[in-house]
């Protein structure tokens, strides 16, 4: 459906759980988030699903899987094959830091799911440790490379770029799109969350770009049909793309078009904003669908226009659902 300022809303992402196995340094304090859900506040399989399926009607077409670590949650395999089962939903995602993916790559791959985001902030072992603060690169490489062998395409590597942190692997990163059929994509460090964002932290998708074509080589764009938010490249020659995705520094809001379901049954109708309703003491109080429809709907018509209406967010975005 349209919403106030005639965008499609056809994408819902759903966080499956808050928790997750990393501790990355922009999204979670080192000790972890200390109200994690008990688990009878996270919503069942059972609800997410039928909030998809009012979701349905009203248009929505598209789902992404994220979290907290979506892996971690029991039962995910199942869950996408159920998704996956869905006539209506042409397009299912999933955004996972990679640990726990050469394990589920094959299993997922079969339940249906069609396609990989893999959070990957550095290339160097020690960089991406200090980063994750316990995550291990070998680990999520070889879940990378598991997930390209058993299908899952296109696999797409998302790289937050933070000044002075991990800015000095942007040529690594393209350089390695040389090689691998995989979607490299820099994302702009974004102000989510209690406190790790800093000015001095940002990087904008020009001085990114700047970076490759100073050092590594010219970059060719690249149209395609549906990139969402990004903007794609590719460097000559090279087996993969690049792409940018600059939600502070470009008005991606024109082209918004996604609804996020926290774990706790949260529906939030933008990123930079703490507005949300809460679907599910409606679902749970034993509501028609006539009046869960009535709440997304009116959750819709409360996504704001655009960057200046924004705030910025409170959450983390381990809980929103990135
Ligand atoms: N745990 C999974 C993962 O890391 O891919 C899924 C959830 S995570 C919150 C989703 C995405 O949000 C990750 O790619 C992460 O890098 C990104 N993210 C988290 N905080 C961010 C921030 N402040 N700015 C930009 N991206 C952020
Ligand atoms: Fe976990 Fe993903 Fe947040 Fe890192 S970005 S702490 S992997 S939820």
């Amino acid at each position: 459906m349209k919403d106030n300022f005639n965008r499609d809303i056809d994408y819902l992402r759903i966080s499956v759980i808050d928790r997750c196995n990393l501790r990355c340094i922009y999204c979670m304090p080192e000790e972890g988030i200390s109200n994690l859900l008990p688990h009878h506040e996270i919503l069942t399989y059972e609800e997410i699903l039928k909030i998809i399926e009012i979701g349905i009607d009203l248009g929505i077409k598209k789902i992404r899987i994220t979290g907290g670590e979506p892996l971690l949650r029991k039962g995910i395999v199942s869950f996408i094959e159920k998704l996956a089962g869905i006539e209506q939903i042409r397009d299912i995602g999933i955004t996972t830091n990679g640990v726990l993916l050469k394990k589920f790559a094959k299993d997922l791959y079969n339940a249906g799911l069609k396609r990989v985001n893999v959070s990957l902030d550095s290339l160097d072992a020690d960089k991406f440790k200090a980063i994750t603060r316990i995550g291990s690169i070998y680990e999520v490489l070889d879940g990378i490379e598991e997930a390209y062998r058993v299908g899952l395409q296109p696999v797409k590597i998302n790289v937050v770029v933070m000044k002075g942190i991990n800015d000095d692997e942007i040529e690594k990163f393209a350089l390695w799109s040389k090689d691998v059929e995989y979607q490299i994509r820099f994302i702009e460090f974004m102000p989510i969350g209690p406190n790790a964002w800093k000015k001095e932290l940002f990087l904008s998708k020009d001085e990114i770009k700047a970076k490759i074509e100073n050092k590594v080589g010219n970059l060719i764009t690249v149209q395609m049909k549906k990139a969402g938010p990004a903007e794609y490249f590719m460097l000559e020659g090279a087996k993969g793309l690049l792409g940018f995705i600059s939600p502070i520094t470009t008005h991606i809001c024109v082209r918004c078009n996604r609804l996020r379901l926290t774990a706790e049954g949260k529906l939030r109708p933008c990123l930079f904003s703490d507005k949300e309703v809460d679907l599910k003491q409606l679902l749970r109080s034993g509501a028609s669908e006539e009046e869960i429809k009535a709440l997304i709907i009116k959750t819709i018509h409360l996504k704001p226009q655009s960057l200046s209406e924004r705030a910025k967010p409170l959450r983390p975005m381990s809980t929103i659902g990135g």
